[in-house]
């Protein structure tokens, strides 16, 4: 067995769980769709047979005031009960174990109705939240209550209560936002009386053996936060109080501190969760950027943590448990940590789904079916569009040739792992190439794809996923020897001088600047970097960021209005813009751009002239659709696809390239 740790069973009362691999709490969207529910069930099942030891759902409110949004999930009724039957019986079909998470979000909710400890606004919600009365806490304690018999009653294994992350709960335990003076605030046994009354209350209403997991916000990160003698305080308060699991829980949602995104390094916190395994017995659970079973294998080996929270993991991959076991590990589909498909499309109030495993809930959309006619597919470029496709339409049958003219698959994924912070995505060439290779597909490496191999190869069809090529804007001066295009440098053939600009205030010249001013960070420059004193000394977990110095003077210019970047992922973008101000990147929109020369780049910021004195300036405007290709296929009567940037370079990101290839792969 290659994870010996990862494959313990661990026993928990009425239950056994079969490993350690436990999927987080998620919320996915369907949770509030039409028809949700069953696609839902379909989504945990899949997740269920990939043999994951226990899954825990997306939370669910247990009363309108705990709601995330106006009519959010929420379970306190037996009609709502019925609804989630669907989803209990189709993992237990599976063989798997479901708990349902509780989430009161407290001030976080986006509605009117909100509540809280205290009447204090949170920074990320409009609404001010109503401080709950004595009352108010008495009913809420017997809400939780009721949605956890309402859980069992629906078939859940258990529930976890979600106490951590700046909910409701959170905003009890903490002097931040409880600012009360009854029994429910002021010292600490006091603020956490209400997660243990809840768990008290809970345990009362579902007995003895139900699975109760209870979240605890183990660095907060956020000023006024909990010490941590006051964290081992309340874990053992609530273990007391009747919790058999403790999960770790992260940063507050308002915390200004990048906690689960590609540049946070792996298993970065799981030291959190060791530090409380060393004051109390009972299992707990390490979380945050452990997408790999070497990763979860080693904190468990080295006895951090008795559990591994995977959630992003497995929405990419549900079978990451089931490959693991298996000794499969390079035929996992690895979260690369992006939050492009799941988080940034849950804040835009759309439905989650994965970049690199566009099935992720939509499963019943995305079912493989043997092809009728076996086709012989010629496919140029191999870059994210390429390997979807070219992976997808072998599994089912066809014969599939995969060309590129570099020597290597990946595409622009290529160029994006070579970015700080950005080395997973060198993950996602390693799986397709598994893929690639167990699925058959004759790989054409090193060799560019003409009119000649098309005419001479028999193909019933040809695929064109050659990508972007970089525009070259209309200034100046552009050929002058200063000037490189952000591809030449970001493979690493052009090392740019101690002085550059760029060109192009987009997502490659942001990728562009951390690659020409970051040091590559390890756990402990993370930390010093952004200010993380994962020991809590003091309150919060906060202490003064310390800045690595810039590799380089970089200059972001764009010739729009506004800030740079501000097409980036909502979850990413203020990281990447805080990153670049910390290594002293000076961005200027409104320019024109006037000239190149030997002396630098002229130009007007603001309708100044400004003469930038460069080493070199880098052009990140953006790229055209290269697909010449086609012509040569239509000529020659082929039926010819156009997928990724080859189809539309303007809004090219890796997730439509990855679904549109794996959509033609599924239908052709
Ligand atoms: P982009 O987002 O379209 O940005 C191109 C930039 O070039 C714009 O800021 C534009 O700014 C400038 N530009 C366009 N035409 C120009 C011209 N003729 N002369 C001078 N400047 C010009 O394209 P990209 O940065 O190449 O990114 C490509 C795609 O990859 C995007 O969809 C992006 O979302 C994705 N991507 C995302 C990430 C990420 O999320 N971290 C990273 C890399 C790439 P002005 O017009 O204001 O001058
Ligand atoms: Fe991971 Fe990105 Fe997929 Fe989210 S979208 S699960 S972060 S790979």
């Amino acid at each position: 067995m290659q994870y010996p740790a990862l494959f313990q069973p661990l026993e928990l009362g009425s239950i056994t769980l079969p490993n350690r691999i436990v999927m987080g709490s998620m919320h996915t969207g369907l949770e509030e769709e039409r028809g949700g529910f069953r696609k839902l069930a379909a989504f945990y099942a899949a997740r269920a047979k990939g043999e994951a030891g226990l899954l825990i759902t997306g939370g669910i409110a247990p009363n309108r005031r705990g709601w995330l949004s106006p009519f959010g999930a929420k379970l306190s009724t037996e009609g709502e009960a019925d609804r989630h039957r669907v989803i209990t019986q189709a993992v237990h079909r599976e063989g798997g174990r479901i708990a349902l998470q509780i989430l009161h979000a407290g001030r976080y909710g986006y509605h009117p109705l909100v509540v809280s400890a205290s009447a204090i606004r949170s920074p990320i919600s409009p609404f001010t939240p109503a401080a709950l009365s004595e009352r108010g806490i008495r009913n809420t304690i017997a809400d939780f209550a009721r949605t956890a018999a309402l859980a069992r009653e629906a078939g859940y294994d258990g529930v976890e209560v979600m106490g951590s992350e700046g909910y409701l709960i959170n905003q009890f335990t903490v002097p931040r936002t409880n600012k009360r003076q009854d029994a429910w605030g002021g010292s600490a046994e006091n603020r956490f009386r209400f997660p243990v009354e809840i768990l008290k209350a809970i345990r009362q209403a579902t007995g003895p053996d139900f699975l109760v997991i209870y979240r605890l916000s183990m660095l907060d990160l956020v000023p006024e936060g909990n010490t941590w003698e006051e964290i081992v305080m309340q874990a053992r308060m609530v273990k007391d109080a009747g919790a058999q699991i403790i999960n770790t829980g992260i940063g507050w949602h308002e915390a200004r501190i990048p906690t689960i995104a590609h540049m946070v390094p792996r298993g970065a916190y799981a030291e959190v969760t060791a530090r409380m395994k060393a004051e109390i017995d009972v299992p707990l659970i390490a979380v945050n950027r452990i997408n790999t079973p070497e990763v979860a294998e080693a904190i468990l080996a080295a006895g951090q943590a008795d559990l591994v929270s995977m959630a992003r993991p497995l929405l990419a991959d549900p079978e990451l448990p089931r490959k693991a076991r298996l000794g499969q590990p390079e035929l996992i589909n690895t979260c690369i940590g992006c939050n492009q498909a799941c988080l940034d499309r849950i804040f835009e109030n759309k439905t989650a789904t994965c970049l690199v495993n566009p099935a992720a809930c939509r499963e019943e959309e995305f079912t493989v079916r043997p092809a009728t006619v076996r086709k012989r597919i010629l496919v140029a470029g191999a870059g994210p569009a390429g390997m979807a496709f070219a992976a997808t339409a072998a599994e089912r049958g066809h014969e599939v040739h995969l060309y590129d003219k570099a020597g290597e698959l990946g595409g622009q994924f290529r160029l994006a792992r070579r970015i700080p912070g950005k080395e997973e995505y060198g993950e996602t060439i390693r799986h397709f190439s598994a893929l690639l290779a167990r699925n058959g597909v004759h790989l054409h490496l090193g060799t560019a794809v003409d009119a000649e191999s098309i005419g001479a190869g028999s193909w019933d069809a040809v695929v064109v996923s050659t990508g972007v090529r970089p525009r070259k804007p209309d200034i100046p001066g552009i050929d002058h020897p200063k000037v490189l295009y952000y591809d030449e440098v970001l493979r690493g053939e052009r090392i740019p001088g101690a002085t550059v600009a760029l060109i192009g205030g987009g997502g490659i010249a942001v990728d562009t600047a951390l690659y020409l001013t970051t040091p590559a960070h390890d756990t402990t420059a993370y930390q010093e970097n952004w200010g993380i004193d994962a020991e809590s000394r003091e309150r919060g977990g906060l202490c003064p960021p310390r800045a690595q110095p810039p590799l380089r003077k970089v200059f972001i210019l764009q010739r729009s209005r506004g800030k740079y970047g501000s097409k980036l992922g909502k979850t990413t973008g203020w990281i990447h813009r805080l990153q670049l101000r910390a290594m002293g990147v000076e961005a200027h929109s409104q320019v024109r751009y006037l000239r190149i020369d030997d002396e630098g780049l002229h130009a007007e910021v603001q309708g100044q002239y400004r003469l930038f004195p460069i080493d070199h300036l880098i052009v990140c405007a953006g790229g055209e659709s290269e697909n010449s290709l086609a012509d040569t296929a239509r000529a020659l009567r082929i039926p010819c696809h156009l997928l990724g940037g080859a189809l539309k370079a303007g809004e090219l990101d890796a997730m439509r390239a990855i679904e549109e290839g794996t959509r033609l792969g599924l239908s052709i």
